[in-house]
């Protein structure tokens, strides 16, 4: 299951301040072209492999109220989370530059995944398959973010744990997922200008995931939310699921060509 931010949290980053470590300002703050790939982490101490999704969910908006008021980030550190049972989740989304990386270069240069695991935690098969499916969303995105890499390569630091660093590093990690089970929840349509309720709120969250909207998740359908739609249903008639109009409404014709493109995505 791939989920939106809206599932795990309603808190906005915070607006651009003085660190440039992981500043905000809605736009998409790390080079693309320049984008080398993943990072893995984990959370370290403890076991989580018994964590419920409901669990999961309030656990990372605790680590997120930690990073944004303790370590004063704008966000929670990491772009990714993969959890206990393969889901998916983005944190500060694919287009946002994380702080978890260590340095603001290596920040800019490679996105950071959180597996949520502990040190004591086997890698499961459903991780494995989350990870896997992790990886094709992000190079999905950013073709050019193939390379991986643990935390531990970057700096001194056991993270993320000696199973998770053997493992991507195997061969079997390229094996793509054969029939990944995922479930992407598309918004009914119609929607368009003027619309102001959650499933305007869902839209956003899944074009802030894949980078088409990159302004505040608000829940209300204005101009930029129509500028994303237009960017979507481009890619669309790229990818040939779509054969509409370009013209920012999220109608019928749009949405099925949506749930289309995601169910055949990633590739
Ligand atoms: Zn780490």
């Amino acid at each position: 299951m791939i989920y939106n931010r809206s599932d795990w949290t309603k808190v906005l980053p915070k607006n651009a301040t003085e660190d440039t470590e992981d500043e905000y300002d809605g736009l998409p703050n790390f080079n693309s072209l320049e984008l080398q790939g993943i990072v893995w982490h984990y959370i370290g101490n403890g076991k989580f492999n018994h964590y419920t999704p409901e669990q999961v969910r309030s656990t990372l908006k605790r680590f997120q109220l930690i990073d944004m008021e303790t370590k004063g980030y704008s966000d929670i550190m990491y772009n990714m989370c993969v959890a206990p049972n393969g889901d998916i989740y983005p944190l500060r989304g694919l287009i946002n530059k994380g702080a978890a990386n260590g340095t603001s270069l290596t920040n800019s240069l490679w996105l950071s995944v959180l597996q949520f695991m502990g040190a004591d935690d086997p890698l499961s098969n459903e991780r494995i398959v989350g990870m896997q499916q992790c990886k094709q969303i992000i190079t999905a995105r950013w073709p050019k973010a193939t390379q991986v890499r643990g935390h531990r390569e970057m700096r001194a630091t056991s993270c993320p744990g000696l199973e998770t660093m053997t493992y991507i590093h195997s061969p079997n990690y390229e094996i793509p997922v054969s029939n990944p089970t995922q479930t992407i929840k598309v918004p009914m349509p119609p929607l368009n200008l003027g619309d102001r309720n959650n499933k305007v709120l869902e839209l956003q969250g899944i074009m802030a995931f894949w980078g088409w909207y990159k302004a505040s998740q608000d829940g209300s359908y204005g101009p930029i939310t129509k500028w994303a739609v237009a960017e979507m249903q481009k890619v669309l008639t790229k990818d040939c699921v779509y054969s509409g109009m370009v013209n920012g409404i999220y109608d019928e014709l749009t949405a099925s060509a949506l749930k289309q493109w995601l169910e055949n995505m990633p590739k």
